[in-house]
Parts: structure tokens; sequence; C-alpha cells
């Protein structure tokens, strides 16, 4: 079994689990139809992929819906909106859990550890809607201009990224909505503390710290990360922590300088950190330790400068490190929202919005695609031979678009063995996966009424089945025009008398009779 498959069927077990929203006995679609289909458009990043399946389904009897995504039917983009609008997206979130677990068992997770085998959550916040007019019961809402009202969703993303690393794993997101009970509108902060106290304590066993940017370097947050078994290394700005600034002014901090080859240029890296200094100003405040980075080009000029406080001891073996580990922050931008809005998932396009959850639930299916990507590359083997034999991603998922639309694939390991080259394309899809049926002779309005006529006429007479399939398959031309006037006027004589005068049929074999 692939690594797609063990995914599906991760996303099929969520929907079993999920309490159907229908009332009644229609379940010609099986709620997992609606989730796999919404998902297969973000999986294939072919918005055509269900017409396509469809069209498939009409033609042959089976689609890549059935084969690949192990849909009972394939429902129409209007049908999988309204079914999913009623679902929470915290549904689906086991299944990043799963693939989380599937990125361990792959390997993939190895590659990611850094600072003595922790792995790094880069957490941050992002918008992929952006209304003055489409909204619903749980969009933020903002005043733009004088009276106008703009609606818009936003996320906390977790993302998993490691320097030098050119990959990003999303995990379970963090929505920003209108919680019960806080008059206030949510925030950043908050959905942060939510994410931290839901999905936290789960991900205490890889030993995680968490990345952020200025925004979440106060006690809060940072409380929060230790109470649920996490460190941190957040970015600290000078302006917003000026009790950090007090304690650092006047003393001469610990300081290391390396210097760092860059293409034909030598740059120079200076680290300054000062250990134990309280995160603000008041009796409660959480100790951390400060380190700064700055970098210098050979002119002597400062091209980079950052600064972060963390709860992980610093000292001049691991400074640099945590340097670098604090600056894979951007990661979550570069490797993740960027990829996610640009590269083919069009995370802030409209693909529905919904009354309650369907924007969310569409961005969730889109994370959960980008996840499933992201563990294939790094530790499915076939996947890897097909994305190298194809080049860039945009051409991969053109090829997997094309292929999937016109042959019919029966599995993923097939479909990815073509993708890599090594195994040929399955036959047009009519020739070993069509049911058999008998071919249907091309004929038109006229013809079909006459041949009524005459089977009326001659019924009577014809009995056994092989003599009316006999007496269907003749050329009606070469019965006489007024033996036909003759019946459809429906009179018993003129019709014997018709019959009599066309070519009689013949009588019927002996074994036939009754
Ligand atoms: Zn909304």
């Amino acid at each position: 079994m692939q690594t797609p498959d063990r995914i599906l069927d991760s996303l099929r077990r969520c929907c079993a689990a999920a309490t159907d929203p229908r009332r009644g006995k229609n379940t010609t679609y099986d709620l997992a139809d609606y989730a796999l289909a919404g998902f297969a458009l973000f999986y294939q990043q072919n918005p055509s992929f269900l017409a396509h399946q469809q069209h498939l389904a009409t033609q042959h009897g089976h689609s890549n819906g059935e084969t690949l995504f192990g849909m009972r039917r394939i429902p129409g983009e209007g049908q999988v909106r309204a079914m999913l609008d009623p679902i929470a997206p915290s549904q689906f979130y086991p299944v990043f859990a799963d693939l989380l677990a599937e990125l361990e068992r792959c390997g993939g997770l190895d590659t990611l550890r850094c600072l003595d085998q922790r792995v790094l959550i880069a957490l941050d916040g992002t918008e992929f809607h952006c209304s003055d007019k489409l909204h619903c019961l749980n969009c933020s809402h903002r005043k733009r201009g004088k009276d106008g009202i703009e609606y818009y969703h936003t996320m906390l993303a977790a993302t998993l990224v490691a320097p030098g690393h050119n990959r990003a794993v999303p995990l379970e997101p963090e929505f920003v909505q209108p919680v019960d009970g806080h008059a206030k509108q949510d925030c950043e902060s908050r959905a942060a503390r939510r994410w931290l106290a839901a999905h936290g304590a789960a991900h205490a066993r890889l030993r995680p710290v968490y990345l952020g940017d200025d925004l979440f370097s106060r006690q809060p947050i940072g409380a929060a990360v230790q109470a649920v078994g996490g460190h941190f290394l957040f970015v600290c700005k000078p302006d917003s922590h000026p009790t950090i600034e007090e304690y650092r002014t006047g003393i001469a901090l610990d300081t290391l300088t390396t210097k760092a080859r860059r293409g034909r240029k030598t740059v120079t890296h200076r680290y300054r950190w000062l250990c134990g200094v309280p995160l603000r100003g008041d009796a409660k405040a959480i100790t951390v330790n400060w380190l700064m980075i700055e970098m210098r080009d050979p002119a002597g000029k400062i091209t980079y400068r950052n600064s972060f406080i963390t709860d992980l001891p610093v000292d001049r073996s691991n400074v640099a490190d945590l340097a670098a580990c604090g600056r894979a922050r951007w990661k979550i931008e570069n490797e993740g929202f960027n990829t996610l809005k640009t590269k083919g998932y069009n995370l802030e396009h409209n693909f529905g919005h919904g009354k309650r959850y369907l924007s969310m639930v569409m961005a969730t299916l889109n994370l959960l695609a980008f996840a499933c990507h992201t563990v294939c590359d790094l530790g499915e083997p076939l996947w890897q031979a097909a994305r190298s034999k194809t080049g860039t991603r945009a051409r991969f998922f053109h090829r997997l678009a094309t292929l999937t639309a016109y042959l019919l694939f029966p599995s993923w390991e097939h479909l990815l063995e073509t993708l890599a080259f090594v195994r040929p394309p399955p036959r047009a899809v009519s020739a070993h996966t069509r049911p058999h049926r008998p071919p249907i002779k091309p004929t038109n309005p006229a013809r079909r009424i006459t041949r009524q006529i005459i089977m009326r006429i001659a019924a009577p007479r014809v009995t056994s089945p092989a003599e009316r399939e006999r007496w269907k398959m003749r050329p009606f031309t070469r019965l006489p025009c007024r033996s036909l006037a003759a019946a459809a006027k429906g009179s018993r004589g003129k019709a014997q008398a018709a019959s009599a005068s066309s070519p009689r049929p013949p009588r019927p074999a002996a074994a036939d009779r009754p």
C-alpha cells in the first residue's frame, strides 16, 4: 500500500466517525464520498477532476475517483459544497496525526530533526479569505472606509520546519473565529494558545521547539508552551521588550564571531547572548535567555540582524545553531504559505464559502493535500521517482491531471509508475474495464417508431424471444410504405392485410413454438 492509500484510508475513517448531517433515507452517496471529492480537487490540483471522473464513469462504468480515491460515486461540486458546509474542520484533524505518523514511519521526520533530536514547529497566522460581500457565521470582520465592512478568515498554521531544509510539513491549523463567551474578536495570540491546549500535549513526544515572530514572545504564550512540555524560540524586537533592553544595557555580553563563505565572499557572523533575563517588568515574569545574530559583508556593512528569546540553555557551543533555528521561522512563510498561495493550491481562492464551516473545511482539505504531498516528497520512493522524472511541481501535477482525465488507473502504484516511466500506461479504458454491453446500433427517431409499429403487427404471431429479436433488427425499408400507413391507423384488419402484403417473417422453429 502506498502513502496516498494510507492517507485516504485515514480520511475515510474520519468521515465514518463524523456525524452525518443528513436526515432521511437518502444515502446514494456516503459522507466520505463528499470529503474525498473535496480532497481530490486539491490533491490532484485539478478543478475539473470531478467532471472528468463523472464523464469516465458515465462512459465506461468506472472512474479514477473509485480506483484511486475509493469513492463509491462521484458527487457534483455543488453537492460537495452543500454537504461539507455543516461539518466542522476539526473532524479532519486526525488525518494530520496519521500524516505525522506516516512521516515518522518513512524516516522523513529524521531529516527535520535538529538541536539534539528536537523538531521545530513554527507558528504563524495567515489570511485566506477576504470579501466585502461573502461572509458566514464564522467570519471575522473589520471596518473599511466610512461605512464599509470587510469579512475575512485567518488561521493559525503550525508547520514543521528545519534550517537548511526546503520542505515544510503543515500540522493541524487553528482558525481565528468568533468564540463563545468572548465579546472581543478572536486573534492570533488566542488561537495559538488554543492550538497549544488542543495539540501541544500530543506533540510533546517530538521534543518540540516552537518558533514564532515578535507577536508570540509574550508571557502568556511562553507559559502555554512550557505547560505542554515544549520549549520556545521566538523573535524578540528591542522596541517591544523594554525590560530585556534595560537588562542588557551596560553589560559586557558574551560574544562569538565566526567566518563563513557565501559564494566568493567571506561573511562575518557575530553572536551575542545573555542568560536569565525577565521577559517583562513584573514579579511574575518568566526568565528567558536572550541571543542575537549579526551578519556583516566583507566591507563591514551589517546585512542582517535579529534577536530571539528562548527557554533553552544558550552558550558558546549552541548559540549559532539556535540562531539558525530561529531564522528557520521564515520557512513557514516561504515554503509554507507561499507554496499554498501561489504554487497550485490557491489557498486564497474562494472554493466555496457556505454559511457555517465550508470556507474553513476547504482550507483544511487544501492543507491536508499539501501535507500529504510533502510527506510523499520526503519518504515515498515511487512518488520521489515520479517527481524527479517530471521536473517541476507544476509539470508533475499537469501530467497527473492529464493522465487521470483520459485513462483509468487501477492503483496509485500503477499511476506513479507510469509517471516515473517504469510501467506503460493502462490501455484505453474500454479495453479491459468496461462491463460487457451489446453494441448500440445508431438509429433515428423515425426508424425507432417504425420498428415499434412493425412489432405491434408481428407480435401476435412472433412468440419466441429469438424471433422477436430478429424482427427488431430487420431493415424496415424493405417494407412497403402503404402497409406502414395502415398499421399506424391501428386497424386490425388493415394491419393484417398489410402484413400479408409485406414479406412474411420466417415461421418460428419447432422448438420455439408454444
Ligand atoms: Zn466566512
